[in-house]
């Protein structure tokens, strides 16, 4: 099957009367703050979203979208792909009262100057938000070990060898 590019912005509250589904790609070029923040965007993104009401009558966005990407590791240096999945729930803003009211299992986002949803930009966030911290391999496969870590949080062992000083105060009363 060949893939059909996501629309770059709907009406959310039209889409979701419809319960439209969609079903397609984001090309690497349209995810310019991913690839910022990465060390590249090896691949076009993999999205689906439906749209639908709620009870509450909300508009509501479920979504699921995938993407490799190119991180450094902050360990070793070297670069590694990272597959970035997310899965989101999503409403959007309409007023203050509807940021108010939205329950808050729904992420909000808001909508451009003409009332539409960026599809792009709003799968490129879930991407952002999900990607590490810190970047860093799985221990396994890193060409650092962890106890040559010279940053960060000291591990547990070096904690608790050093000498508490309690102990040192009661060797000199003795
Ligand atoms: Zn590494």
């Amino acid at each position: 099957m060949q893939k059909v590019k996501i629309p770059r912005t709907v009406d959310p509250a039209k889409s979701a009367q419809k319960r439209l589904d969609y079903q397609g790609i984001i090309q690497v070029s349209l995810m310019k703050r991913l690839a910022e923040l990465t060390e590249g965007v090896k691949r076009n993104a993999e999205v689906s979203l439906s749209f639908e009401l709620d009870e509450q009558r909300l508009v509501v966005i479920s979504g699921k979208a995938n993407v490799e990407v190119d991180l450094e590791c902050q360990r070793c240096n070297e670069i590694f792909a990272h597959l970035c999945e997310v899965e989101f729930t999503c409403t959007p803003v309409y007023s203050e009262k509807s940021e108010q009211d939205a329950p808050e299992e729904y992420d909000l986002v808001d909508l451009n100057e003409y009332g539409e949803l960026d599809l792009i930009k709003l799968v490129e966030d879930e991407f952002i938000l999900e990607l590490p911290q810190i970047a860093m391999h799985d221990e396994s496969e890193c060409s650092v070990k962890s106890n040559n870590m010279v940053f960060g949080d000291l591990p547990k062992e070096v904690l608790e060898e050093k000498p508490n000083p309690f102990d040192v105060l009661k060797n000199l009363k003795r």
